[in-house]
């Protein structure tokens, strides 16, 4: 079995999940006691917030590239980056160490084909709709994404960085961000990528017939097909 390389933190919340995830992935597929080998680095996510609201993205492409050569020293054979928005500095990211990142759009991309879907909603932060780092990876698959309206981007930003970071998990924003979701599908969205690594903790398949893309979910399956081969 090959290590796992997490570089979490951002937010922790979502780090957990895919502790989680990655254990029980592989405990699923070999059975007995097994779990998974993992080697990760967990940041303090505040210095990355004070970057992202800076704008000091070079900063934080240092930072992330710091914390994936510890993953590696630590022993990691492959990288997760467990963030979306990070994502945004994976090419510095993955060329600052030797082992191969897992890429969450190209994870995310696989599955939303695997379930010959071809248009889909993106919600995540800010950065993560409006930017092209993710929308434009799932383009290079052939997938087209729908971001919301200004104001219900602002929306969901807000939940993530005050609410969902933080473990605050509320009735109102899940409602919100189903309103929200069922704006895309009226656009035409096929399905929806929760393009943040948190969103998951909101809102899931029992909240919604849309199919749902989690991103955390679909990385995280990604690292233990990548470990077990
Ligand atoms: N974890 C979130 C994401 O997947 C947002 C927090 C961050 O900025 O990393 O984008």
């Amino acid at each position: 079995m090959k290590t796992i390389g997490l570089l979490g933190g951002m937010s922790w919340e979502s780090t957990v999940t895919y502790y989680q995830l990655v254990n029980r992935g592989v405990g699923e597929r070999l059975g007995g006691w097994h779990c998974a080998e993992i080697a990760m680095f967990s940041v303090d996510f505040n210095e990355y917030v004070d970057c992202m609201r800076a704008g000091q993205w070079d900063r934080i492409g240092e930072k992330l590239s710091d914390g994936a050569r510890r993953v590696e020293a630590a022993g990691a054979d492959l990288l997760l980056i467990c963030t979306n928005t990070m994502h945004k500095m994976a090419d510095v990211v993955a060329g600052s160490v030797n082992i191969p990142l897992i890429h969450i759009g190209d994870a995310t991309a696989e599955a939303v084909k695997a379930d010959g879907l071809s248009s889909v909603g993106l919600l995540g932060t800010a950065f993560t709709m409006e930017d092209g780092f993710l929308r434009d990876r799932l383009a290079g698959h052939g997938i087209e994404t729908l971001v919301p309206e200004k104001e219900d981007r602002d929306r969901v930003h807000a939940i993530i960085f005050d609410e969902l970071v933080k473990g605050v998990i509320t009735d109102e924003s899940r409602a919100e961000y189903l309103r929200i979701i069922n704006d895309l599908r009226r656009r035409g969205a096929q399905g929806v990528v929760l393009g943040c690594t948190e969103i998951g903790l909101l809102v899931g398949p029992d909240d919604t017939d849309l199919p749902l893309f989690d991103t955390a979910v679909i990385h995280a399956g990604a690292a233990v097909e990548a470990a077990l081969g």
